[in-house]
């Protein structure tokens, strides 16, 4: 059984199928929807080819029910959403925000599970916000 994917403002579900969605705006203000991966660490992006982003870019994140901005408190830099697993155990996930940039957290108290290739980048956010 797959995992579910939450907002952390009105937890509704962001995944349907094989995909989580994001209501988005890029860097030049334009929206989009961006259809991302559940599996962590699997970067995957599904959007519409007109819909630009180009790698380095700051994306906003907005939840597709409420809109509210999906950021997360601990680094402006990332996203956030919340994660069920099959035990309905919550976790939080953050993420980055920077179009190329793979850096993913898996957090539950103090624990933290670190995905994609770019997660040392924000190592100095982990260790303020958690020990
Ligand atoms: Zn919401």
């Amino acid at each position: 059984m797959s995992h579910n994917f939450l907002c952390p403002q009105c937890r509704n579900y962001l995944n349907v199928g094989e995909n989580i969605i994001f209501s988005t705006r890029n860097k030049s203000g334009k929206e989009g929807i961006i259809m991302l991966h559940p599996q962590l660490g699997d970067y995957t992006i599904i959007k519409h080819p007109t819909f630009e982003i180009s790698k380095g870019d700051l994306v906003d994140f907005f939840c597709p029910y409420c809109n509210k901005k999906l950021i997360s408190e601990r680094n402006a830099n990332l996203a956030k959403v919340l994660m069920l697993d099959e035990k309905n155990v919550e976790y939080e996930i953050h993420f980055s925000r920077i179009a190329g940039q793979h850096s993913t957290y898996k957090i539950i108290g103090e624990s933290v599970e670190i995905f994609g290739e770019d997660a040392s980048a924000y190592f100095d956010f982990l260790n303020r916000g958690l020990l």
